[in-house]
């Protein structure tokens, strides 16, 4: 069975606490996504991140956002235990949704995995575009249960009810890693 992990937005504008567009508690998840990407490495699993990485300008930040992983600042950097040494593509994009730059989709052809894990920031934003980005294509989908973590938990329980619907799977990073 080919498997694919896609992690998403693991910057440090994100997941640290100076960060621009940082959520209190979010570092909990860094651990696993540090097991997770040691994990594929070893393992020989492709990774797709996916990075924001905006302009001074973008539209996103007409909306409200803060500015965040302005391309080229310390803020849009990865989390150094979430860069692979090998087998990792990156995916950058200047909105929410990943699928938004077209190498997304020709990369998870080129892979044609028979399951996508998911992981990352922030369930209810990037993830969530992701995963149902992903479900559009008919790809089999597991979302990574504690790599995750909510900007808005109200709506990130709406997302994990339709998921769930959906027959997305959430293993646990012990369980994928073990
Ligand atoms: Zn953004």
């Amino acid at each position: 069975m080919k498997a694919v992990f896609v992690d998403i937005d693991t910057q440090l504008d994100f997941l640290f606490p100076a960060g621009a567009l940082y959520t209190p508690g979010i570092e909990s998840i860094c651990g696993n996504l540090a097991k997770l990407t040691a994990h594929a490495v070893r393992v020989g699993i492709p990774i797709i991140s996916t990075m924001d990485a905006h302009t001074e300008d973008d539209a996103e930040f007409k909306q409200g956002w803060p500015h965040h992983c302005v391309k080229g600042t310390l803020g849009q950097r990865k989390l150094s235990t979430t860069i692979a040494a090998r087998g990792q593509q990156i995916v950058e994009k200047q909105t929410f949704d990943c699928f938004s730059n077209p190498r997304m989709a020709e990369l998870l052809f080129e892979m044609q995995p028979d399951r996508v894990y998911v992981y990352g920031v922030v369930t209810d934003v990037c993830v969530m575009h992701a995963v149902d980005g992903l479900l559009a294509r008919n790809y089999q989908v597991s979302i990574v249960s504690n790599a995750i973590y909510a900007y808005d938990a109200g709506k990130a329980e709406t997302c994990l009810g339709q998921w769930r619907m959906a027959h997305v799977k959430f293993p646990t990073t012990a369980s994928l890693c073990g």
